[in-house]
């Protein structure tokens, strides 16, 4: 494949763009090469500058659940903006997807939408602390919970394939407050509970993560965080920025029958448009502004765009009785797929999956946590990821990242995909 119209535009990008790229995940830099430059996507598809077809294995880091320009998330959108593009003011749609939101989702009376899942991760530990009024949490290594300070520590994903897992610029006051414990390891979360006593608000996971690899929890794990938070009036956040609306209609609340105290959504929820939530019961919204002493707010907030194209998601999504079921055989497919061709070939593998979301580490122990998803050879990554590149496959430029697998994929797409794994198999 040639990228000469994505190397002119890096080029240029990089002269008035830190890096070329307003997110670091999109630069090559773990891979090597130049980031390729989207020009449009439609379905399982995504074209780029040069003119060359890529299956996508992305889906702009997980929203196009149902493939790209949605039909009925680009008709939403389209008809909403004749309408005016932002009032600040209240409008009815808001109430329209919280109540859909609502009822989707288990445990959960009220929602406040915001405009990523870094605000709402963000926000939802103010509301625990303030709630609680307790300052200490808990958060995971290798868990990504957006960018905001408290949370840049052994942050995973892109702060991992950067080589800052703690970022300048994060005060020393700031940090002490953010403990961190090992993914899948209840004892050491026990300890830390036990060495803080009535100092932590909140413990915050991704309750399937998908910020090192995609990585379940071991059974008992959630169980446990629960009943511990319950022992100790810590709330538990699921951070479901990626997991909600995907593993499940309700996420992994409902797949895993755990409930949190308060969840945090993104991606999925606004159909492609900037859109992230958190949401709890009563007792712990109230406390939220103007109701409650907790501030947060937002300009943009409910952008009426942005929640037509959420709404549309959510209601495809919610109408949709298959939809769940047809993901994960698909997800199963490319799996056994993909695993027969590394077999054949000697190639040393882990494959983790759970519903539509799939990660390849070339490690041979299991990896159930940030230290085991670091063990992966990551030139033999490279070397794939550059390999399915060039046979047009597009997968995350980074070892650290999730596989989505999206509703428009075909089973001729899946085979495609796993006869460039075995192509390139035969090389690693
Ligand atoms: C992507 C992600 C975030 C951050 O969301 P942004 O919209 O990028 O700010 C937070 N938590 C998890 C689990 C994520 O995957």
């Amino acid at each position: 494949m040639l990228y000469q119209r994505s190397s002119a535009l890096f080029k240029a990008a990089q002269e008035v763009i830190p890096g070329g790229v307003n997110s670091p995940v999109r630069a090559f830099n773990a891979v090597g090469g130049t980031p390729i430059f989207a020009k449009s996507a439609k379905g399982a598809y995504v074209y780029d500058e040069d003119g060359n077809r890529f299956i996508d294995y992305i889906n702009s880091w997980g929203p196009m659940l149902l493939g790209h320009a949605f039909p009925p998330v680009v008709d939403a959108v389209v008809e909403k903006t004749k309408q005016g593009t932002s009032f600040g003011m209240p409008t009815a749609i808001e109430t329209e997807i919280a109540e859909l939101a609502v009822s989707m989702v288990p445990n959960i009376d009220k929602i406040r939408f915001v405009n990523s899942g870094t605000e709402a991760c963000m926000s939802a530990i103010r509301l625990a602390r303030g709630y609680t009024k307790r300052d200490k949490i808990i958060k995971f290594s290798g868990c990504y919970h957006g960018h905001s300070d408290s949370f840049l520590i052994a942050a995973g994903s892109g702060a991992v394939t950067f080589g800052t897992p703690n970022s300048p610029g994060v005060t020393e006051g700031t940090a002490k407050d953010t403990l961190l414990a090992r993914y899948n390891d209840l004892d050491n979360v026990k300890t830390l509970v036990e060495g803080n006593k009535d100092e932590i608000a909140a413990i915050i996971i991704e309750p399937v993560a998908g910020n090192m690899g995609c990585i379940p929890p071991v059974d008992g794990f959630l169980e446990g965080l629960r009943a511990l938070c319950d022992a100790h009036n810590i709330l538990l956040i699921f951070d479901e920025v990626m997991t909600g609306f995907r593993l499940a209609k309700g996420g992994v609340q409902e797949l895993m029958q755990v409930d949190a105290d308060i969840v945090c959504f993104g991606k999925v929820v606004g159909g492609g448009l900037p859109v992230g939530a958190f949401a709890a019961r009563n007792e712990i919204m109230n406390h939220l502004a103007p109701l409650g002493p907790v501030y947060q707010a937002g300009t943009l907030s409910g952008n009426p765009l942005a929640i037509a194209a959420g709404l549309a998601m959510l209601k495809s999504i919610h109408a949709d009785a298959d939809l769940m079921t047809r993901l994960e055989a698909k997800t199963k497919y490319l799996h056994e797929g993909m695993a027969q061709a590394l077999d054949k070939n000697n190639v040393t593998y882990t494959i983790n999956r759970i519903g539509s979301m799939i990660s390849v580490h070339f490690a041979e122990t299991a990896v159930t946590d940030f230290d085991s998803a670091a063990e992966g050879n990551n030139e033999t990554f490279k070397a794939f990821f550059h390999g399915m590149l060039d046979r047009g496959i597009y997968i995350a430029p980074s070892a650290f990242e999730t596989w989505f697998i999206t509703d428009a994929l075909s089973y001729e797409d899946l085979n495609e995909t796993i006869a460039a794994v075995e192509d390139i198999a035969k090389t690693l």
